[in-house]
């Protein structure tokens, strides 16, 4: 059966932008009879607030879509974002990293997709050096060694419905965040984890995240974690091609509902 999931991170309101992307897999899971998941992606304990993610669920419902209960908030499942940390540790595949914001800026190759490739200074810190850091309590993130991954797990396919088989090549992302500094945990990891662990089958979001599904596939391949199908959709976009994200000056759905509109007209606007 196919399951797939919307996983906002409620750092404001839901914007027409974030509507077709929860619209998109709620399509998915109804056109297969098939389930659909809500999941709260509040990790980012400075940035998401919890009257956001009140005012997403109205925005949701009052679209139509139904989700099954209870609904996972990452916030409340740190343990296991930990205990894969220890199971990666465990393999070696993981590293600390002191490196500051201001370090990385300076010391980051041409950009790469969305983030910079971390060179891998802290790669080659001795285990005495480590030591020394962590003992005089420096703060440090956990970056995931991503050729010993790869050498590690081998050749990786990963399968998008629309754009057909990839071939995954982690390594050319360079050594992402897999816990940082200040959350213990990373986007990578929690949305990986939560997939599998709630059994989603197909992994809808918008193709700006393209990037990141290599990186997912090598954690599955590390964890051994169940591999679902992905599709990337479009990035929604108002006339002037700029994007209808939540953090851009674009309608938001409470103030489209205040203008009279209605959830029909919305969901026909944007294609469902
Ligand atoms: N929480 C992510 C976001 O709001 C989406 C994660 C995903 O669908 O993989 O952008």
């Amino acid at each position: 059966m196919i399951v797939t999931r919307f996983a906002p991170s409620p750092t404001g309101l839901l914007h027409l932008g974030s509507a077709y992307s929860a619209l998109f897999a709620w399509d998915q899971a109804q056109r297969a009879t098939g389930r659909f998941l809500l999941r709260i992606e509040d990790i980012d304990t400075v940035r998401c607030r919890p009257e956001h993610e009140t005012a997403m669920r109205e925005d949701l419902a009052w679209l139509g879509l139904r989700w099954e209960e209870p609904v996972r908030r990452q916030s409340e499942h740190r343990a296991d974002y930990a205990a894969a940390l220890d199971r990666l540790k465990a393999k070696g595949v993981i590293y600390p990293c002191f490196c500051t914001r201001a370090d990385i800026a300076r010391l980051a190759s041409a950009p790469h997709g969305t983030e910079p490739i971390y060179t891998g200074t802290c790669r080659h810190l001795s285990a005495q050096d480590v030591a020394h850091r962590q003992e005089a309590g420096q703060a440090f993130a956990l970056r995931l060694d991503s050729a010993k991954a790869a050498a590690l797990t081998g050749p990786l396919e990963w399968r998008d419905l629309d754009r057909g088989v990839f071939k995954a090549d982690p390594a050319s992302h360079g050594d992402v965040v897999l816990a940082r500094k200040d959350i213990g945990t990373s986007y990578h990891l929690a949305v990986t984890l939560d997939d599998h662990l709630q059994g989603v089958t197909l992994v809808t979001r918008g193709e700006d995240l393209l990037p990141a599904t290599p990186i997912h596939r090598l954690l599955q391949a590390l964890l051994d974690l169940n591999v679902p199908d992905w599709r990337h959709h479009k990035i929604i976009r108002d006339e002037t091609g700029e994007r209808l994200a939540k953090r851009r000056e674009s309608p938001s759905i409470s103030s489209l509902r205040d203008a009279g509109e209605t959830p029909d007209a919305i969901r026909a606007r944007l294609g469902f």
